[in-house]
């Protein structure tokens, strides 16, 4: 049986508790989040464990890369503690359940990854994906299970995860690129967590399209846009791929628009807090989001995560901004035109 590897160790050492003292949710000070990480620690009740919010930033908190939201994540299920009304987890629990039948294109040894997020089906399309385009995985035996960490469902992934990691394995996938950076976050972060061998190599999306572009570099066209980035809650868990996307930007001529809920200050779509918390903090943390967004006066904002389109694309565009993903910005800048497309999906309702 897998079991989180956490070093408490470090925690010992540790004398402002970052993971803790940062969160934008739960305010405490030094000494109250001393002394409640360790009731977590020891496994007792500490009201960190009903106030989380599964926003997953004090991973990135952590300085010392001991994984504290997992540790959180582990407590509330020994606990029986539902960061999310019951309904919602059973829903998600049966809809992504392996049933043993899936999607795969003409499978390379390199294969894109869209987890379950039938968006991919219309972004990896064009220049950027030629070599790639038919070579891809799609479904519940592909689904990555990182979501389960928002329903405090860890026992879920250390059962489904290998199945899945085996089902990659079986096609000859040797190297994965993955389009949803929750899927690079589970090959990368979450399996190594728990002890999960990952036997082929994850590359984040925003390092295929780097090395994609210097290869195009005579065709891409700089694009001289400023925009607005929101960052999502899966990112907190691979800190390090915001440099990449910092790369991206500047290979296509984007300057990433200083603001306040960006980098380690972000406010994710706010929905799953919807759902964990209600409407009215998800209202409000959207609300200032947007505020946000909008004082910085941007040609797009710009989503890395699907799921923050669905909750917030129009929102975006009600407010007179333009959303856009980010491959369909490397794909201006390359000539071709935005495939994900607020006017097309309501089209095609
Ligand atoms: S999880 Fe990290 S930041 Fe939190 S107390 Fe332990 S070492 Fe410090
Ligand atoms: S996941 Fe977010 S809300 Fe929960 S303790 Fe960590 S930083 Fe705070």
């Amino acid at each position: 049986m897998y079991e989180l590897i956490f070093d408490r160790e470090k925690c010992a050492r540790c004398k402002s508790i970052p993971c803790m003292t940062k969160c934008q949710y739960i305010k405490l000070d030094t000494v109250t989040a001393k002394k409640e990480w360790q009731k977590v620690l020891d496994g007792e009740d500490s009201f960190i464990l009903e106030a989380c919010t599964t926003c997953y930033a004090c991973n990135e908190y952590c300085p010392h890369g001991n994984n504290p939201f997992y540790m959180i994540v582990d407590r509330q299920e020994k606990k029986g503690i539902l960061p999310s009304p019951r309904p919602i987890i059973t829903m998600w629990v049966n809809q992504c359940e392996p049933v043993g039948k899936f999607t795969v294109g003409l499978l390379q040894e390199k294969a894109l990854s869209y987890c379950f997020l039938a968006h991919f089906n219309v972004l990896a399309h064009g220049k950027l994906f030629e070599d790639l385009e038919y070579s891809a995985v799609y479904g519940q035996e592909f689904f990555c299970n990182a979501v389960y960490l928002h329903y405090a469902k860890t026992s879920l992934i250390k059962e489904r995860l290998p199945k899945i990691i085996e089902n990659i394995r079986k096609q000859g996938i040797k190297e994965l690129v993955c389009l949803h950076d929750e899927c690079y976050a589970t090959y990368t972060s979450l399996a190594p967590a728990y002890g999960i061998e990952v036997p082929f190599h994850p590359i984040h999306y925003y390092d295929y399209l780097i090395e994609k572009l210097k290869a195009l570099k005579d065709k891409v066209k700089p694009l001289g846009l400023k925009v607005a980035y929101q960052r999502n809650c899966s990112t907190r868990l691979i800190p390090e791929v915001d440099k990449s996307l910092d790369e991206l930007f500047n290979l296509i001529g984007v300057e990433r628009a200083v603001r306040k809920y960006d980098r380690k200050n972000a406010l994710c779509c706010a929905e799953i807090i919807r759902m964990a918390k209600g409407p009215e903090l998800a209202d409000e943390l959207q609300k200032k989001n947007l505020d946000d967004m909008q004082s910085v006066k941007p040609d797009y904002v710009v989503f890395n995560c699907p799921a923050c389109w669905d909750s917030l694309a129009t929102k975006v565009a009600e407010r007179g901004m333009k959303p856009i993903h980010v491959i369909d910005l490397c794909r201006l800048a390359v000539g071709e035109e935005q495939s994900l497309n607020l006017e097309k999906m309501e089209a095609e309702v």
